[in-house]
C-alpha cells in the first residue's frame, strides 16, 4: 500500500509513476505525446495530477498523496473525463487549419478493385455511420465514368505517390486527406479483418470510420475514446464518439441543417 507522498523530481517509486502516467493517458489527462520517460515524475505528470485534483475537487497540489491514490482506486466508468463537452473542459476534437470542408451535401465515393468484397462491406458500414450523424448523403459509384467520384478508396502498397510509404513494418496503417481531396488509402501490407474480433489484424470498419473523419474535415482528437484518436491496435473495434460528433457539428453547423 502506498503511503507518504510523491512529488515532481522524486525517483524512488518508478513503478507507481509509470502506472500513473498510463492511467492518466487512459483517462484523458495526459496526452500520449507527452508521456516522455515513463518512469520520470515530470511537469506533464504534475499538470495531469493538478487537473485530476481539480476535476475531483481534491486539494490541487500536483503531489501524489493518500487522498489522490484512494480517489484513483474508486471503480469508475471507463469513459475519460475529457470526453464530453458538457464538462467545463473543452472538447478534444480538432479541425484542420483553415477548416476545409465540403460545400455540398451529396458526395459520391468509389471503392476500387484492390478492395475485397468483405472489406468493401466494412467500408460501406463506416460510410453509413457518418451519414447517420451528418447532413451528408453518400452515393456509391461502382464505375468511374465521365464524372470523378468525390472520394476514392483503395488498398495501396509500398511507395504509391503519397508521403507515407506502406510496408509491413511501417507505423502507418492508412491515411486520408481533408476536403476537397477525398482520398483514402489503406496499407495493403498489413493484416486486415472485417469482423472486429480478429486479434491479429486491423479492423477495416474502425479504420474506415477514422479515415472518413479526415475526408469530412476532422483532424486527430486527443480523446482516446474518439474515433479520431490517432492510434489503433489489432483487434480493436471503435464507433463514433460524442467528441467526433461534436467536431463534425462544429465544422458544418449541423443544427442549422436539422432545423430546416
Ligand atoms: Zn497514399
Ligand atoms: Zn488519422
Amino acid at each position: 500500500m502506498f503511503s507518504g507522498v510523491l512529488r515532481k523530481g522524486d525517483d524512488h517509486n518508478p513503478k507507481l509513476v509509470h502506472e500513473l502516467k498510463k492511467h492518466f493517458v487512459n483517462l484523458g489527462y495526459l496526452h500520449p505525446n507527452k508521456l516522455g520517460n515513463q518512469t520520470n515524475f515530470d511537469n506533464h505528470l504534475e499538470n495531469a495530477i493538478k487537473q485530476y485534483q481539480e476535476f475531483y475537487s481534491l486539494k490541487v497540489t500536483g503531489v501524489v498523496d493518500i487522498n489522490m491514490i484512494t480517489s484513483l482506486r474508486i471503480p469508475r466508468c471507463g469513459v475519460p473525463d475529457f470526453s464530453s463537452s458538457q464538462t467545463h473542459f473543452k472538447s478534444l476534437y480538432t479541425l484542420y487549419p483553415g477548416t476545409p470542408r465540403w460545400d455540398k451535401r451529396r458526395l459520391t465515393y468509389h471503392i476500387d478493385e484492390t478492395v475485397t468484397e468483405s472489406e468493401k462491406a466494412g467500408i460501406v458500414q463506416a460510410v453509413r455511420a457518418w451519414e447517420y450523424v451528418t447532413h451528408f448523403r453518400f452515393y456509391y459509384m461502382s464505375e468511374i465514368g465521365d464524372t470523378e467520384p468525390d472520394i476514392k478508396i483503395s488498398f495501396m502498397r509500398g511507395d504509391h505517390g503519397c508521403d507515407d510509404t506502406f510496408s509491413e513494418t511501417s507505423f502507418v496503417i492508412a491515411h486520408a486527406f481533408p476536403p476537397p481531396v477525398g482520398v483514402v488509402h489503406f496499407n495493403a501490407e498489413k493484416a486486415w479483418a472485417t469482423d472486429g474480433t480478429n486479434l491479429y489484424a486491423y479492423d477495416v470498419f474502425t479504420t474506415a470510420l477514422h479515415e472518413f473523419g479526415h475526408v469530412l474535415g476532422l483532424d486527430h482528437s486527443t480523446n482516446t475514446e474518439s474515433i479520431m484518436f490517432p492510434t489503433i491496435v489489432k483487434g480493436q473495434r471503435k464507433y463514433l464518439h460524442s467528441d467526433d460528433i461534436d467536431g463534425i457539428n462544429a465544422l458544418y453547423n449541423l443544427e442549422k441543417w436539422y432545423n430546416i
